[in-house]
């Protein structure tokens, strides 16, 4: 029988994961620890949490972000005056967010964290199944990714958090950054820090997954044994992303480290832009939300949206 290779930390338990860029044979317990020590890394180089902050981190069922909070928890028991919420947002799609938001709730009853849920219904008085269906003029990825947005800043607020943490991993860093240079958005790009900023209206985003690849945030949820929601969102389009999302996996199977490199240029890239005007500077006239013209971007989906709505309706 062939015996796995050692693992190359500890030289004494066999390894069950290979880290293709490093070269590192890992253990169960010395690749948790590893994810573990680079997490704590990417927090204080960014300096994303003070010692007593209160931390929203938006959980949505999926092996990122029930990862996460798990990790949180754990770090956060060193810093007794700091607090972890998980919030999650209920976009309502049926039969896909409700069994994530399941697992998200046992997690945080298991973890004893508490959990605070917004929904779409309650903010917007629209699901994403009932925007689906009324057809606008963009993607249901582009709606919800705006809603969502608005959504978790808001739970965020109710909990009064200082900081937002979302998992967002390096592939979908690399991913942003990539798309962001292809469709010339320099202001996207320029907001994709992980650190985030202080912004009036906004609580912090910061992104402590930015540096955990996809597959090893995935690895980590198993051999941790968490429970996550695997399928795919039924909305979600082949759009643009996923073409880069298998471009970038092809090229870290022939060019190990890849990723990374992408991540760090674009960290490079981001002070170096100047977008003029990127904060918002008044406040929406229906919402009050800050923006950068008279209506906010959400206002103007909602507003179309219910417009479509009531066209539809028998006069
Ligand atoms: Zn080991
Ligand atoms: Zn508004």
């Amino acid at each position: 029988m062939k015996v796995a290779p050692l693992c190359t930390k500890c030289g004494s338990k066999p390894s069950v994961y290979f880290r293709p860029y490093s070269g590192e044979r890992l253990c169960p317990g010395c690749f948790a620890a590893s994810i573990r020590e680079r997490v704590e890394r990417t927090i204080s180089r960014f300096r994303m949490f003070e010692f007593d902050s209160r931390i929203a981190v938006g959980v949505s069922g999926g092996k990122d972000s029930l990862s996460l909070l798990h990790l949180l928890v754990e770090i956060e028991e060193q810093f007794p005056k700091a607090e972890v919420i998980a919030v999650s947002i209920d976009e309502g799609v049926r039969g896909y967010r409700d069994e994530a938001l399941r697992l998200a709730g046992e997690a945080c009853r298991s973890l004893g964290v508490e959990w605070r849920t917004l929904s779409f219904a309650d903010l917007f008085g629209l699901t994403m199944d009932e925007i689906t269906g009324r057809r606008g003029e963009l993607t249901p990825c582009s709606y919800c990714g705006v809603l969502r947005r608005r959504a978790l800043n808001q739970a965020a607020r109710d909990v009064e958090a200082d900081r937002l943490a979302t998992a967002h991993n390096l592939d979908d860093m690399a991913q942003t950054a990539l798309l962001n240079l292809m469709r010339g958005d320099l202001r996207r790009l320029a907001g994709m820090h992980p650190a985030g900023s202080d912004l009036p209206g906004f609580v912090r985003r910061v992104k402590p997954f930015c540096e955990v690849p996809e597959r090893e945030s995935t690895l980590y949820a198993y051999l941790r044994g968490i429970e996550f929601q695997s399928r795919p969102c039924p909305y979600a389009e082949t759009a643009m992303r996923t073409d880069i999302r298998r471009f970038l996996n092809r090229m870290e199977v022939k060019r190990p480290g890849i990723k990374f490199i992408i991540y760090r240029a674009a960290l490079e890239i981001i002070p170096r832009i100047s977008v003029g005007g990127a904060e918002p500077s008044g406040r929406c006239r229906i919402c009050g939300e800050p923006t950068r013209g008279d209506v906010c971007r959400v206002c103007q989906l909602v507003g179309e949206l219910s417009k479509e709505a009531e066209g539809e309706q028998p006069s």
